[in-house]
This record gives structure tokens, sequence and C-alpha cells, in this order.
């Protein structure tokens, strides 16, 4: 009997636990270590933060789906992985013998990096659900008082969708409140050019968001470094294309989100071998660890190398379709190991997002998210509203249910011409 154990129960964990438990099958058991006993849908952070969702709608206790789906669930956490010894050591001290691990934590927020940042200091974020509900208190202060608004993504983000994402709906939200008037907004951005998104451009994410901000009338600085957060302003560093310094500003403030950058978390962080030096676990093609081969990855804590060289850092986001698709390669190559073969799948890593803008919305496919791609579309309109909440409600209900791609979901990422894995080459002689 091999025991599996997947680290981490987000969007990429928990829908690997049910994966892997249906390919295993019965006779070897699958554990998820997770941070307390609760799913929580981060995409719907926005919505919270703004109370167009309340925290309890998005969040899922597992215990009883994972008891369902006969998976062990450890909810104090990992302190460290060990491995050498093939162990995971728990926050009780626990020690867990595994014969594969999956890691699935998702990101460490690195707000330590910039003086004043983050939401014990002066700035707000979506990247958690309690994130969002502190959010949500300060939008709040910011309708009953309305002043200037910064929204953005600091430098080595890797998280662009989201921010713009936040940008539309706080202006919706603000019309909304009749104070939109009252409060001028600025997106600030590490990025090149608005709408690069980590990915250099998909379609003409350019041309369609320049457009809808100032559509919204938000203005925006590109190439930039937050270097200091203070309660009423932002010192900001705007880059000249080759690096060097082109202007500061100080740009007023009463209400701040910026997405950060990610790093590893410290289960795994500083591991020789396993991870890089920002702690993202390095992968082959079959989503497995080429020094410590028992060891396995998904989702955000994946190490990507950025698309290109930029004035200032940022990383490539890794969107759900895309982590779902590390998912199912993950699955069959774990399965694969334990009859006895060699791992064949590997993951599309097509970048497929919708972001949402309140009302309307832009969606985006990469395929490969590399340029040049096969295909390399962005659209705009209402629909991406609805479509997203379809997302959501659809996503919820797999994490409850505990079934993680019925055949509906099959047929339509088929009609859609989105495939989760690779093709893969099957010899004559396996079980087609
Ligand atoms: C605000 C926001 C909005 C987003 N919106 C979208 C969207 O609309 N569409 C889209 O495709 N993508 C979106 N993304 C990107 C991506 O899909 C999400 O970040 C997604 O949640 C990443 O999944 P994950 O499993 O890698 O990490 P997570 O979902 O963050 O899960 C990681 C889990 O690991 C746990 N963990 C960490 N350390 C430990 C430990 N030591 N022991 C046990 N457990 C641990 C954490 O508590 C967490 O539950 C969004 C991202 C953000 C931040």
């Amino acid at each position: 009997m091999a025991h599996i154990i997947v680290l981490g129960a987000g969007l990429g964990g928990t829908i690997m636990a049910y994966e892997v438990r249906d390919a295993v099958g019965k006779g070897h058991k699958v554990s998820v270590v997770s941070k307390g006993k609760d799913y929580s849908f981060v995409p719907s952070n926005p919505w919270v933060a703004v109370g167009w969702r309340t925290k309890e709608a998005i969040t899922v206790d597992l215990t009883e789906v994972m008891k369902r789906r006969d998976i062990d669930l450890y909810p104090q956490g990992a302190r460290r992985l060990h491995p050498q010894e093939k162990v995971l050591e728990l926050g009780d001290g626990t020690k867990l013998d595994y014969d594969y691990i999956v890691i699935a934590t998702g990101p460490d927020l690195a707000f330590d990096e910039i003086e004043g940042f983050g939401p014990e200091k002066h700035t707000q974020s979506i990247c958690m659900a309690d994130h969002a509900v502190m959010t949500k208190a300060a939008f709040d202060r910011l309708v009953a008082n309305p002043g200037p608004v910064v929204i953005g993504a600091v430098q080595g983000a890797s998280c662009f969708g989201p921010a713009y994402e936040f940008a539309f709906i706080l202006d919706k939200a603000l019309r909304d409140a009749k104070v939109r008037d009252k409060v001028p907004m600025t997106f600030v951005t590490s990025e090149p050019y608005i709408g690069h998104l980590g990915l250099d451009g998909v379609g003409d994410t350019k041309g369609l968001l320049e457009s809808e901000l100032r559509q919204h009338h938000i203005k925006w600085i590109t190439n930039a470094k937050l270097d200091k957060a203070e309660a009423d302003k932002l010192t900001v560093s705007e880059m000249n294309e080759d690096g060097t310094p082109k202007q500061t500003h100080e740009v007023p403030t009463t209400f701040t989100m910026m997405l950060p950058a990610f790093r590893g978390v410290e289960a795994v962080i500083g591991i020789e071998g396993l991870t890089n030096p920002r702690g993202f676990i390095v992968v082959d093609k079959h989503q497995r660890n080429p020094q410590f081969r028992e060891v396995f990855a998904v989702g955000v804590c994946v190490a990507i190398p950025p698309v290109g060289k930029t004035a200032v850092p940022v990383g490539v986001p890794k969107t759900g379709f895309m982590i779902e698709s590390m998912v199912t390669a993950t699955a069959r190559n774990i399965a694969r190991l334990v009859e006895g073969k060699e791992p064949d799948a590997e993951g599309s890593w097509n970048a497929v997002c919708l972001a949402d803008f309140g009302d309307s919305g832009i969606a985006f496919v990469a395929q490969p998210q590399i340029p040049p791609r096969n295909v390399n579309w962005a659209s705009s309109g209402k629909w991406v509203h609805a479509a997203k909440i379809g997302f959501e409600k659809y996503f919820i209900r797999k994490i409850r249910t505990g079934v993680s791609e019925p055949f509906y979901e099959k047929l339509a990422l088929q009609v859609l011409g989105i495939d989760k894995l690779k093709a893969i080459k099957v010899t004559p002689a396996e079980p087609q």
C-alpha cells in the first residue's frame, strides 16, 4: 500500500486529493495536510472585499467530504518537509511517512520586503479571505470618507489579473455607493505596459485594458517599484526600460490594495535541490522534482521562469486552469509510479483567465503561456461577469461534492479545444 500526501488544501491541493484518490484506487492511502479544515475560493476574494460575497459563502468545511472520499485530513498544517527521510513534520510535531508527496502550498505573501506594505501596515490585500474581510472594513471607511485610491501590483508580483479585476470592481462598487466622483484612482504596476499580465500580453490585452482604464477614469504608472507605503501616500520609483530610475512619484492615497510578490512557504523554503532561491518548487515536465523523485508540486508554489527581461521584475501568473492541468498530470503520473510504471503525463500549462469587472470583464486564453503561441486570444464583454459567477458556483460545488472532473466539464473543455494534458504517447502494449 502506498501513502500519498497532498500538502495544502487550496485550489490545487483539494482537487489534487480527489484526482489522485480516483487514480490510485482504494488499495492505497491518501492524506491531505492543511492549515485548518476549511477550503476557501480565492478568486472570489475581490467580491468579499467590497461586500458582494461573505467569507462564509466561499468557504467549504472539508471534514465530511474528505471522509466520504476516504482521504485522511490533518488540519494541523505542516511545519517542515524532510525529503531525504520522506517525512512530513506537522505543526503539532506528528511525523508522517510518505511514498509520494504533492506540494500544493500556494504562495507565502512577501509583504515584509517593502517598508510599510501589507494588511498589518498601511495597505490592503485580497490574497486571503481574512485579508478580504479586512479590506471590506477599509472599503466602508472609504465610502464614508472618500479620497484617493491606488490599486496595482508591486515589483516581483506575478498575479496581475486580480489587480485589474479589483480596480474595476472597486470602481463599480464606488459608483454604486455614489462616491466615485470623489475618488481619484491610480493603477500602479511593475508591468512594463498595461495588459502585460506577466505573459507579455495575450491577444490585445494592452489595448483592451488601457481602453477600460481610460473609460473608467483610472490613471496608471507602469514600470513601477513601490519603495515605501505610508498611511496617506506611496513613494513609487518609475523605471526606464533599461532599469534605471526615471522619476519618483509621491502618490497620495487613502486606500491602497497592491498584490505582493510571492515566495515559497516556510515548510519548504531553502531545501537544497527542492526549491529555487525564492522557495518555489523545481519540477520537471512531469511535475516531479528532479532531485527528490517522490516529490511533486502543483499550483502557485511551482517554479516557472519569467517570460522575458523587464525593467522591474514581474513573474508568470499561475491561473486556475493551468493549475488543474498540473493536477491531472500529477494524478496520472503518481498512479503510474504506484503501478511500477514511469510517469508520462505533462500538464498543458495553458493560461485561461476570466477577469471580472463587476458588470463586464475580460477573458484570455494563452496556449502555450510563452509567446509565440498557437492560441493568443483576448475578449471583453458582459458575458465574462456571468462566466466568472458560473466558475465560482461550479468550482465550489466541485469541492463540496469531491468529484474533480464530471463528464460535462470534460465535454465543455474539449468543445473549447482546451486540453489539460499534452498528448500522451501510449505504447500498443498498454491499456488505452
Ligand atoms: C486574489 C486572487 C484572485 C485570483 N483569481 C483568479 C481567477 O479568477 N481565476 C484564476 O484562474 N486564477 C485566479 N487566481 C490565481 C490562482 O488560481 C489562485 O491563487 C489559486 O488559489 C492558487 O491555487 P494554489 O492551490 O496554488 O494555492 P492556494 O489556493 O493559495 O492554496 C494553498 C493552500 O496551502 C495551504 N498551506 C500553505 N502552507 C501550508 C502548510 N505549511 N501546511 C499546510 N497547508 C499549507 C494554504 O493555507 C492554502 O490553503 C487568483 C489569485 C488571487 C491571489
